[in-house]
């Protein structure tokens, strides 16, 4: 095949808003997409075929079989080998435009290493939270206000999404609409709730079409609101937020990146001789004074996070523990405290158990 740029990005250059000077923009721009599952792995696919020229992928995961439904990179050889994310969606980009320049980093972002990334490498034009769980979410909104980094920001989760565009200094932050993350262990996740994968795909391509307006200089096309659907119930909804940016945010007005900078935010301990890592908590200072109500920060409803899990495996409660053995992830046993503590039996990887402990018991 020859490979004449015009032709490959004909289709996107005769659109208004691009042309040659566009696809030149784009080709000379970074993106980095942090998380690689239902929404990062679309959202590189449309950014790779865009021609976007440099696209860093941030995922500490390894490929498994239920990923398939809706990791839209991932192949199932990629899941009976068990590779890491960001190398196999690495690989599968590579493959659809050898042109750019694709870099995997397996790696956890999180704690002091999140700024160190975004430093060490050329400085992303625009950052996609593809995440799933709340410490790496805030965390990521700090780091993009605090070096001014756009962010296009989505999650999905059930059968409903939602995505903003937060472009430091002009539209309001992640903090400036929740100001906190939700309590501890309180949110459905993907390995509780499931997901519907249609939803994931139209949160991520809107996060996509945000990346590639603000790589093209124009800002000025975002939608300026807060995009939800819930697709099994035939809702979609448009947040105006135009006025939503507050002076006393803490983040993006006042300036204090108290996820960024306090220590990392779940220590993971692996303990000696046992096949086993102790995960604990972040010390909940201000950022956690949920005003959602529910419970003192740090207590879990053991119950009720039961009841939840009972989807993802076989679950066994007591007055002071809740232990479950996950379908999806065979040898693993987590065991969770009324405090947020957990001891991951089954791994020794440390990295793993924060995985699995943000899987199961959420952000
Ligand atoms: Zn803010």
């Amino acid at each position: 095949v020859a490979d004449s740029p015009h032709a490959r990005y004909h289709r996107q250059q005769i659109l208004p808003g691009f042309g040659p000077e566009g696809q030149a923009r784009l080709a000379n721009s970074h993106a980095m997409i942090i998380g690689l599952g239902a929404l990062g792995c679309p959202a590189g696919d449309l950014l790779a075929r865009a021609g976007v020229g440099r696209i860093s992928l941030v995922d500490r995961d390894l490929v498994e079989l239920t990923n398939l439904q809706r990791q839209t990179l991932f192949t199932e050889s990629d899941a009976r080998a068990s590779r890491p994310k960001a190398e196999a969606a690495a690989d599968r980009l590579r493959a659809v435009n050898s042109a750019i320049r694709i870099e995997p980093l397996v790696e956890d972002f999180a704690g002091p290493d999140a700024e160190r990334m975004l430093s060490a490498h050329p400085r992303p034009d625009v950052l996609l939270d593809c995440t799933d769980n709340f410490d790496t979410r805030y965390l990521i909104n700090d780091a993009a206000v605090k070096l001014g980094i756009p962010l296009c920001y989505g999650g999905a989760v059930g059968t409903s999404g939602l995505s903003m565009a937060i472009i430091p200094g002009t539209s309001p932050c992640l903090r400036c609409v929740f100001p906190d993350p939700p309590a501890p262990a309180s949110s459905p996740t993907c390995d509780t709730a499931g997901i519907f994968s249609p939803v994931s795909a139209i949160i991520a391509a809107d996060q996509a079409a945000d990346a590639i307006k603000i790589l093209l200089g124009r800002a000025d096309r975002l939608a300026g609101s807060m995009l939800s659907f819930d697709l099994w119930h035939n809702r979609r909804q448009r947040l105006d937020l135009t006025t939503a940016r507050r002076a006393d945010c803490p983040c993006c007005g006042l300036r204090r990146f108290e996820f960024l900078d306090r220590a990392p935010a779940r220590e993971a301990l692996t303990l000696c001789g046992r096949n086993s890592v102790q995960i604990t908590p972040p010390s909940r200072g201000s950022a956690g004074s949920s005003a959602r109500g529910g419970g003192r920060a740090g207590d879990i409803d053991l119950p009720a996070l039961a009841d939840r899990l009972r989807a993802a495996g076989h679950v066994e409660l007591s007055p002071s523990s809740l232990r479950l053995q996950p379908v999806a992830s065979g040898d693993i046993t987590l065991t969770l405290f009324p405090d947020g503590r957990a001891i991951i039996a089954g791994t020794t990887d440390p990295v793993a158990a924060k995985s699995l402990y943000a899987r199961y018991i959420g952000g």
